[in-house]
């Protein structure tokens, strides 16, 4: 069943994804060749925790930290631990905060040091493919506008869409109906309504869109190898248009420094 939120419920979440991009800042600042990937862990629970917030993720169907950390070949769901970042490494950072019983799910991909251009090509895309799938939010529309928006986008790059995963609806629960796929064709699957919270988040491949889960029941990998990028938001459908609950200050990608909360948005040219 979908839920479409209250305007009171909208600020919760608008609240709670004001910590998780404050949060996620400070981990996408401090993140660099050398640290483990726990370290950037302890960050983020004591960061959200002292805002009052409890991490969604930690102890989630088990899942053991309070953020994932996915590098190069990891698409999601990687385990912070003793793993050292290093220069050139594509480091992805979910995360999620419960704040007054409200959820709220961000992630980026970040580049370590420098980066080859094909690494910095695959995180520009993957981010415009975000922000094109948030502009296609509108109120009237379907649930398959963002998939499609975001399909184009990936494909005319030749990039891989992973499948296995998909978007999600957000709220109470970091995983409510509908579920909100990275492909689809405009026109199809649930209405787009004013209150409808989602989370989207393209997982762009630069090979095969095949997947696999490592042997610690988590870890999502590419078949092939080779690299993946992943971002998230939180968003709001309003009936002036989509707003991001959980926009960060600083660090956005340059076509989305020109977007507020409440300014409207508009699909990067
Ligand atoms: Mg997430
Ligand atoms: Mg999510």
């Amino acid at each position: 069943m979908i839920t479409l939120k209250s305007a009171r419920e909208v600020e919760a979440i608008r609240r709670s994804g004001k910590i998780t991009a404050a949060v996620l800042t400070e981990l996408m600042q401090k993140a660099h060749a050398g640290m483990a990937t726990r370290e950037l862990d302890a960050i983020a629970e004591r960061g959200i925790r002292t805002r009052g917030g409890v991490p969604t993720f930690k102890g989630y169907r088990g899942f053991p930290a309070s953020i994932c950390v996915s590098i190069n070949d990891e698409v999601v769901h990687g385990i912070p631990g003793r793993e050292v970042l290093r220069e050139g490494d594509l480091l992805s950072i979910d995360i999620g905060t419960t704040l007054d019983d409200y959820v709220s799910d961000s992630a980026v991909t970040v580049a370590i040091g420098n980066v080859s251009a094909d690494s910095q090509r695959l995180l520009d895309v993957t981010q415009e493919c975000l922000m094109l799938g948030i502009a296609a939010m509108q109120r009237g529309g379907h649930v398959g506008d963002i998939g499609a928006a975001v399909q184009g986008h990936a494909e005319r790059h030749g990039y891989g869409i992973v499948r296995e995963l998909v978007g999600h609806g957000v709220g109470r629960e970091m995983h409510e109906e509908p579920q909100v796929p990275n492909y689809g064709q405009r026109g199809t699957g649930a209405k787009l309504r004013p209150g409808l919270v989602l989370a989207v988040e393209p997982m762009i491949t630069q090979g095969s869109q095949a997947v696999q889960i490592r042997k610690d029941g988590w870890t999502v990998v590419t078949a092939d190898g080779k690299l993946a990028a992943h971002f998230e938001h939180t968003i709001v459908v309003t009936e002036q248009g989509p707003r991001i609950l959980t926009l960060r200050e600083f660090g956005e990608h340059p076509t989305v420094e020109a977007y507020r909360p409440d300014a409207e948005l508009k699909a990067p040219a």
